[in-house]
C-alpha cells in the first residue's frame, strides 16, 4: 500500500490515506506524484508564502532499499523566489525515512499559529511547539532534536534565513539542502521549523531475491563505469576542471568573463588535502560528500560538509575569490543560516557588478568595499542578507525583485531566469545546457535537464556545444529523461552526469518493488517523464508563464564571453532552438501545450485550464 501524510498546520490535524491507484499508475511516484498534487491542490494566483500554498514532500517507490542512489527526498512548491513551479531535491537520509514511517508523499497545508515542529512516529504525527528552536541556526537545531529523539530519528529543518523571508531559504537534513527556489521560505511562512521522523528500516519488496540480484548488478556495472571512482574519491568539486576550465564554462564576474587569475589554484587537487572523510545520501556507495578542515590561513580550523561544486563556484566565480578557506567559511555560513548557495553568491556578484559601475555605493553597502578577490565583503555580505541588514535587505530578494527596488538600469545585470538566480555552468560556452536554463519550468537550473551532451556524451546523439541551432530535441531529451529517473527520485549524479546505469535497470527494479509490470516498460516511465514535464508547464501556464518568460539575461544574446577556451562566444539565435524546442514537445508558439499534446499525455482535463494561454 503506497500512502500520502496531510498535515494541517492550521487546523492542528493530520491524516494518513492511500494513495489511489489510477493516481499509482499514471504518474509512478517521486516528482510525479509531486506534480500531479501541486497542480490539483495549489490554485492559479496563490500567493507562494500564503497558507493556500503547500509544500510537497516525496520519496521515492524505492526509497529505504538497496537500490542505489534513489532514496533522495523532494519538495514541490509554487516559488515565492519565482512565482512558478518548483521541485528541489535533497539528499541525506530522510528518504529512507520517511518511506520507513510509511508514507511516499507528505502534504503540508496551511500555517501553524505559532512554531511548531511535525513529529512523527509508528504512523502518528503530532505538531509540537518550536518556540525554543525558533531563531536558531540549522546545525544547533538539528543538534537539540537529535539529542532529544535519539539516532533512530531523522531531522529537516530551516534556518534563520528562513524565518526572516530571505526568499531563496532552503530546508537542510544534515549538511545537505533541498536548496533552490524557496522552498525553506516557504516552510517558514507556514511557522513550521523543522519535521523529526522516528522510524525503524521497514522494506517490503514483492520480489526480494529479484530485486537483491537487480541491486548487485547495478553496484558491480557501476563500479566499472569511467567517472565513478574518481567521483567517488573526489566529490563534485572536480567541476571546477571538467567542465569548468576544459570548456571555458566557469562564470566569473557575475557571468562576463569564464578565467581569472586563481581560478586554478581552486583545481579538485588542492581540495584533497582538506578532506577528513567521505559522507553521503542512505545507499549510495558514491558518498560524493567531502567533510573537509581548512588546514591553514586565516580561515584554519573551520570544518565543514563541502563545498560542493556549485558552492564553491559561487563563492569563488562572481567574486574572484581564490582563498579556498574563505570558501568553506561561505559554505558554513550557508548552512548555519539556512540558505541556496547558489542564488546568495549570484546576487552577490550582481552587488560586486553594481559596485564596479558605481550604481551601488560604500553608502548603499554600510561600508562594504566591494573589491574583486577581497573574501571578506563576499563573507560580509552572506551574513547581511541572512538577517536582512542593510543592502542585504535587497539582496534576500533575489537579483530580479533586488535590480527592481535598485533601479538605475540594474535589471541588465541581475543574472537569472524566471527569477531563479544562474548556477555555475557559462550558458554561451555550453549552449544547450543554457537554452535549457531558458526554457526549464522551474527557472536557470542545472539539473532540470543537464545537458552532459555539451561536454561529450554521445547518447542519444553526438551535439557541437556552440552550436547556434539543432538543439530542440536533445533539450527535450533531457527535461524527459530527467522526469523520468526523478519518478523514483534517483540522484542525477548516478544517471545524467556519470551514466552509472540507464532507464531499465530502475524500470526492473520498480517491477521487482512494487510488482507492477506496466513500470517494467522503458517506454512507458519516458511516457510519463513527457506527461508529467507537460503537467510542471501547465501549472506555469496556468499562472501567466510563456515564451515572454523563456529567455536568458540579454548579456548571452549580446555581450561576447571573455577568456577560456570558448571566449568569444555568443548566443545567436535563441529563437531558433525555441522554435525547434516547442515543436518537439507539441507545443503552440506561445509555449503552451496544445490540446493534442496533452490528449496524447493523458492530460486532456487541463484543457480547461490551459486553453485561454494559448496565441
Ligand atoms: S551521488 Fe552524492 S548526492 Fe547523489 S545520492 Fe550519492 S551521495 Fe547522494
Amino acid at each position: 500500500m503506497r500512502r500520502l501524510l496531510r498535515v494541517n498546520l492550521s487546523k492542528k490535524a493530520s491524516e494518513a490515506d492511500e494513495i489511489p491507484k489510477k493516481i499509482c499508475l499514471d504518474y509512478v511516484g517521486g516528482r510525479g506524484f509531486a506534480a500531479k498534487y501541486l497542480y490539483d491542490e495549489v490554485a492559479p494566483g496563490t500567493d507562494p508564502l500564503a497558507p493556500e500554498n503547500k509544500l510537497i514532500f516525496s520519496t521515492g517507490p524505492l526509497a529505504g532499499t538497496s537500490a542505489q542512489s534513489m532514496s533522495k527526498w523532494l519538495v514541490a512548491t509554487k516559488s515565492p523566489l519565482t512565482g512558478s513551479y518548483t521541485r528541489s531535491y535533497g539528499g541525506g537520509d530522510f528518504g529512507a525515512w520517511l518511506k520507513w514511517a510509511g508514507f511516499e508523499l507528505m502534504i503540508i497545508e496551511g500555517k501553524a499559529d505559532k512554531p511548531s515542529y511535525i513529529h512523527i512516529k509508528d504512523g502518528q504525527c503530532e505538531i509540537r511547539d518550536a518556540s525554543a528552536l525558533w531563531g536558531k541556526k540549522v546545525g544547533e537545531v538539528q543538534s537539540l532534536l537529535q539529542k532529544e529523539y535519539g539516532a533512530k530519528a531523522r531531522i529537516i529543518c530551516v534556518g534563520p534565513a528562513a524565518e526572516k523571508k530571505v526568499l531563496y531559504a532552503a530546508i537542510f537534513t544534515g549538511h545537505r539542502a533541498a536548496g533552490r527556489g524557496g522552498v525553506g521560505t516557504v516552510m517558514a511562512s507556514k511557522n513550521l521549523k523543522a519535521i523529526v521522523i522516528e522510524a525503524d528500516r521497514k522494506v517490503e519488496l514483492v520480489n526480494p531475491q529479484k530485486f537483491k540480484e537487480l541491486v548487485k548488478k547495478q553496484v558491480e556495472e557501476s563500479k566499472e563505469k569511467i567517472g565513478y571512482g574518481p567521483f567517488k574519491d573526489y566529490g563534485t568539486v572536480m567541476g571546477v576542471d571538467i567542465p569548468g576550465t576544459s570548456h571555458g564554462c566557469f562564470p566569473v564576474k557575475n557571468f562576463r568573463e569564464a578565467d581569472f587569475e586563481g581560478l586554478s589554484s581552486l583545481s579538485f587537487v588542492n581540495w584533497i588535502p582538506l578532506v577528513q572523510k567521505h559522507s553521503g545520501c542512505y545507499a549510495c556507495s558514491l558518498r560524493c560528500g567531502k567533510v573537509r578542515t581548512v588546514l591553514d590561513g586565516p580561515y584554519a580550523g573551520i570544518t565543514t560538509e563541502g563545498p560542493h561544486y556549485e558552492t564553491l563556484w559561487a563563492f569563488s566565480g562572481p567574486t574572484t575569490c581564490s582563498d579556498i578557506g574563505a570558501i568553506t567559511r561561505a559554505d558554513q555560513l550557508c548552512w548555519e543560516y539556512g540558505m541556496d548557495s547558489i542564488s546568495c553568491g549570484n546576487s552577490i556578484g550582481f552587488a560586486y557588478e553594481l559596485f564596479e559601475r558605481g550604481i551601488l555605493t560604500t553608502e548603499d553597502t554600510g561600508g562594504l568595499v566591494l573589491t574583486y578577490g577581497d573574501p571578506e565583503p563576499m563573507l560580509r555580505l552572506i551574513e547581511k542578507i541572512a538577517t536582512r541588514e542593510g543592502i542585504g535587505d535587497i539582496l534576500a530578494d533575489g537579483v530580479k525583485r533586488a535590480a527592481e527596488r535598485i533601479g538605475k538600469g540594474s535589471d541588465q545585470y541581475a543574472m537569472h531566469v524566471k527569477g531563479l538566480e544562474l548556477p555555475g555552468y557559462e550558458p554561451r560556452a555550453l549552449k544547450t545546457l543554457g537554452m535549457s536554463y531558458a526554457l526549464s519550468n522551474v527557472g536557470g537550473h542545472h539539473k532540470i535537464g543537464y545537458a552532459g551532451q555539451d561536454i561529450g556524451n554521445p547518447t542519444p546523439r553526438e551535439v557541437d556545444p556552440v552550436a547556434d541551432e539543432g538543439k530542440g530535441d536533445i533539450i527535450k531529451y533531457n527535461f524527459d529523461y530527467t522526469v523520468a529517473v526523478e519518478l523514483v527520485n534517483c540522484c542525477s549524479f548516478a544517471t545524467a552526469n556519470l551514466e552509472l546505469f540507464d532507464l531499465s535497470l530502475i524500470a526492473e527494479m520498480l517491477v521487482a518493488a512494487l510488482g507492477e509490470e506496466k513500470f517494467g516498460s522503458e517506454e512507458y516511465l519516458w511516457h510519463v517523464g513527457e506527461k508529467v514535464y507537460n503537467l510542471e508547464r501547465c501549472f506555469n501556464s496556468r499562472e501567466g508563464f510563456s515564451r515572454k518568460d523563456d529567455t536568458l539575461p540579454k548579456r548571452m544574446y549580446t555581450e561576447p564571453l571573455k577568456g577560456g577556451v570558448r571566449d568569444g562566444e555568443i548566443i545567436r539565435k535563441p529563437d531558433i532552438i525555441i522554435d525547434e524546442f516547442y515543436n518537439e514537445m507539441g507545443w503552440d508558439k506561445n509555449g503552451i501545450p496544445t490540446k493534442e499534446t496533452l490528449t496524447r499525455l493523458g492530460l486532456q482535463d487541463m484543457e480547461k485550464d490551459i486553453a485561454k494561454c494559448r496565441m
